[in-house]
């Protein structure tokens, strides 16, 4: 079966004020999108709420991050069951940030994915190499050590609640894209790599998504690659492009 092509919107620490919110919600609600594909939008956790209730209802909702504890004396947190008795049906983990700004380990997202799944969410699991990593030829290692923490807490069924985003640190914010043929070579790396410790049949349907500097200048090729089943935007996704994101297989 063909993977549905699927586009995120990491919205990171923005928009800065509520109405800046509101009208980057306005925008995408009017905005022509292509039905075929999956959309999902991340705002900071004061505005999914809000988001929730006002986007469209075509487009689903994601938190950036949450603890692997239920409920307790962890301030600052929100738990995966809060996400799912709230409506959120999806979480962001392991992004890069996190990894390299919040000190979050493989282990922990590993752990944060297994309670994420338990609780019922779907989770978006990012993974990529930093520059040197890149440099040095261990792009292909260093994902498959951040995903073997997950590969080691999970079963082949739970791949069907998660989407990976391959997202070379070199490439966040910083206007440097992979180039295609990179991002078709890390993807199918990642997909060889799965197929070995998990199963052929999770390997083939497990979407996997590109990320890093993304723009409607450059989704179209990136798109057309035989792994790339998607993106998730940063940057971008503030922007009104994200809609020519969306439908970069339109
Ligand atoms: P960017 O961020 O599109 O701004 O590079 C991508 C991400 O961090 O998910």
């Amino acid at each position: 079966m063909a993977r549905q092509f699927f586009v995120g919107g990491n919205f990171k620490l923005n928009p800065a004020t509520l109405s800046a919110k509101d009208s980057l919600i306005d925008s995408l609600n009017k905005a022509d999108l292509d039905p075929s594909a999956e959309v999902v939008i991340a705002p900071p956790a004061l505005y999914l709420l809000p988001v929730l209730s006002s986007v469209r209802k075509d487009i689903k909702v994601a938190a950036q991050n949450c603890y692997f504890k239920e409920s307790g004396a962890f301030t600052g947190e929100i738990s995966p069951k809060q996400l799912v008795d709230a409506g959120i049906p999806y979480v962001i983990l392991g992004h890069s940030e996190r990894r390299t700004l919040f000190h979050e380990t493989s282990a922990l997202v590993a752990t944060k994915t297994r309670a994420a799944i338990d609780a019922g969410l779907k989770v978006i699991l990012c993974i990529g190499e930093t520059l040197e990593q890149r440099e040095a030829g261990k792009t292909a290692e260093v994902c498959e050590e951040q995903l073997k923490a997950v590969v080691d807490v999970t079963k082949d069924a739970d791949w069907s609640k998660i989407v990976i985003a391959y997202e070379p640190v070199w490439a966040i914010g910083t206007g440097k894209v992979a180039t295609s043929a990179q991002a078709q070579q890390a993807h199918a790396d990642v997909r060889a790599y799965l197929a070995k410790v998990v199963s052929p049949a999770v390997a083939n349907s497990v979407q996997i998504l590109y990320g890093g500097s993304v723009t409607a200048a450059n989704c179209k090729e990136l798109a057309t690659q035989q792994d790339v089943d998607g993106f998730l935007v940063g940057g971008a996704s503030l922007k009104p492009e994200f809609a020519d994101i969306i439908n970069a297989r339109k």
